[in-house]
């Protein structure tokens, strides 16, 4: 079981896979007010650059699971690094469906809420495994602008405008749903060019070590067009934010 090749290869050197910085992550676990000893779960954890460093810093205790399986060897790796390999533990598996026994202060999915099928059936999955009184995190692009056309939220990479919608309607969409937005830290350009441009010369790399690859084409054809279609599209038009919600 595994991700599709591509983004075992474009974000193999990414600790962070998605729009937020190291800094950004400090001041979400700041913002959350994290004690030590509260537990996380992370769906979609990545290379568990959150959980490690939250567990260095806050004290956290957490588990994430996620379907890379370079990612999860990352994150254990990181966890050591971190000598934090005692409080977090990292699954390699499917978490759709994943409900903890534990149940945590802390439940999030940053950057992969097609795990539950989008933004509100992740949101009721995470339901699931918080306590009361916890805090569920959800981790998702926004449009800064309305793209003009469908073309255009296409070279965003989104399926369609409709996938995606501004931040004030995010906001409602969560309050709709029974939910108080307690906290959130957007992403800025900064922090996508550091998700999106370290992708390329991750690929120049990869590309001079296995020229023969079957997927080299490809590598060759995104790295030659990727600059300049995130400069384009996403730069401009997408955003991207975690958003802390507590049920009402
Ligand atoms: N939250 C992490 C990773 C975001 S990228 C971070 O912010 O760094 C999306 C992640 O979802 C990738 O690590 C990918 O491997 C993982 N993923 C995709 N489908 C999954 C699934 N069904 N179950 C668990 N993880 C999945």
């Amino acid at each position: 079981m595994d991700i599709p090749r591509i983004f075992n290869i474009t974000e193999s050197a990414h600790r962070i896979h998605n729009p937020f910085t190291l800094e950004k992550l400090a001041t979400l676990g700041a913002a959350l007010r994290l004690e030590s000893g509260d537990r996380v779960l992370d769906l979609g954890s990545g290379s568990g650059e959150m959980l490690c460093t939250w567990a260095r810093d806050y004290g956290v205790i957490g588990t994430g699971i996620d379907m890379s399986q370079l990612f999860t060897e990352q994150a254990k790796l990181r966890a050591e690094e971190l000598g934090v390999a005692d409080r977090v533990e990292f699954i390699h598996g499917d978490a759709a469906g994943y409900v903890s026994d534990e149940k945590a202060g802390v439940a999030a999915c940053l950057g992969a809420t097609w795990i539950g099928g989008g933004v509100v059936g992740t949101i009721k999955l995470l339901a699931q495994s918080l306590r009361p009184g916890g805090i569920i995190l959800i981790g998702e692009p926004y449009w800064r602008q309305l793209p003009p056309t469908e073309n255009i939220a296409k070279e965003c990479l989104a399926d369609s405008i409709s996938e995606f919608l501004m931040l004030p309607e995010l906001l409602a969409s969560f309050s709709q749903l029974g939910y108080d937005v307690v906290e959130m830290v957007l992403a800025d350009q900064d922090g996508w060019d550091r998700y999106e441009a370290a992708k390329w010369l991750t690929m120049r790399r990869w590309l001079e070590a296995n020229p023969g690859d079957e997927l080299a084409k490809d590598v060759r054809a995104k790295l030659t067009s990727e600059p300049e279609r995130h400069a384009t599209y996403t730069r401009e038009y997408l955003g991207w934010g975690v958003f802390a919600l507590m049920p009402r």
